[in-house]
């Protein structure tokens, strides 16, 4: 993105059947009954159906970290898209692979986003988005810029499904978000600028309802801005949930303007708004460089966004 100006367990205990019966090893089986059944409750009150777990999101970044750099046609983000679209197929969501052709100051390069979607039956649209590509930079891993909103979208594929909706739900894995030079309108946001046309062309545009579009959301000292050039009627619903939730302190007041994955669907009249923490280190001095790495992030902060992710879907489906 590119910012235009600033405002201010301990193993089971094995119960294989004891021949040898008597009351000692039948309350030793009951006992291991009990503690598992305990164990069972413990996880799902940990993971719950719906609830947004921080530490998932942040493992999921880890494990997209973990692969490397992974800029548009690398090996690396080859791998990251097996994994992406083998956890949305295993969450029960459509696959599309929208693969196309970016020209790029390198030359062309393919490029793919990976889109899936639950079907509702309001004919509306509710898209959450994010980028997925990292930079093109010697030694970046890109944890908090893209690790961060891949991991983010990875575990909505999990909660969302089993949350009561009427509308459609999308969830988009944009590739080509950064400049392989310097940003300009040519070269920036290569995903997004063609999914926001493919959507324009088959109609799905004019039905999306909302379009949350997440960036650099796990520094460990979250600060996500007002984004200026979203749309205001879901900043106020962001900033309500948020308060509501008693996440106040992490969204801060006074709108700075950041051009990011949101701005293709705002120039079509799309409601949108992004969600990004713009201050990665002092003075943002961790953003685009190797000092984007898993130790500046916090499983926290992935709950704060998460929380409230799930929270604004609820308030829309009602
Ligand atoms: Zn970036």
């Amino acid at each position: 993105m590119q910012i235009i100006a600033r405002r201010g367990a301990e193993d089971a205990e094995k119960t294989t059947a004891d021949s040898s019966g008597g009351w000692g090893t039948s309350l030793r089986w009951w006992l291991s009954l009990f503690w598992l059944i305990g164990c069972l409750a413990t996880a799902s009150a940990a993971f719950g159906a719906g609830e947004f777990s921080g530490q998932k999101a942040y493992d999921w970044t880890g494990k997209a970290v973990a692969l490397g750099p992974r800029p548009p046609g690398s090996p690396a983000i080859t791998k990251l898209q097996g994994m992406i679209l083998a956890e949305l197929k295993a969450q029960g969501w459509q696959l599309t692979d929208e693969a196309f052709q970016a020209s790029t100051p390198m030359g062309p390069k393919t490029m793919h986003n990976l889109i899936g979607r639950l079907p509702g039956k309001s004919g509306k649209v509710v898209v959450f988005s994010g980028h997925y590509d990292t930079k093109v930079m010697e030694g970046f891993v890109g944890a908090n810029d893209a690790g961060s909103s891949t991991g983010m979208l990875l575990e909505l594929a999990r909660v969302l499904p089993s949350l009561p909706r009427r509308d459609d739900v999308i969830l988009a894995f944009f590739d080509g978000e950064e400049a392989f030079r310097f940003w300009t309108d040519t070269d920036s946001l290569y995903g997004s600028r063609y999914q926001a046309q493919k959507w324009q062309k088959d109609r799905t545009l004019s039905k999306i309802k909302a379009l949350f579009n997440i960036d650099m959301v796990g520094d460990r000292d979250l600060k996500i801005i007002d984004e200026g050039n979203s749309t205001g009627s879901l900043r106020s619903l962001v900033r309500a949930s948020a308060i509501d939730l008693g996440y106040q302190k992490h969204f801060l007041v006074g709108p700075q303007a950041i051009e990011d994955d949101h701005m293709p669907f705002i120039r079509m009249g799309v409601p949108a708004v992004d969600l990004i923490d713009f201050e990665y280190g002092p003075n943002n001095s961790w953003w685009h460089t190797p000092q984007d790495t898993m130790d500046k992030l916090s499983p926290k902060s992935f709950q704060v966004v998460g929380d409230v992710l799930v929270e604004v879907f609820k308030r829309l489906q009602r």
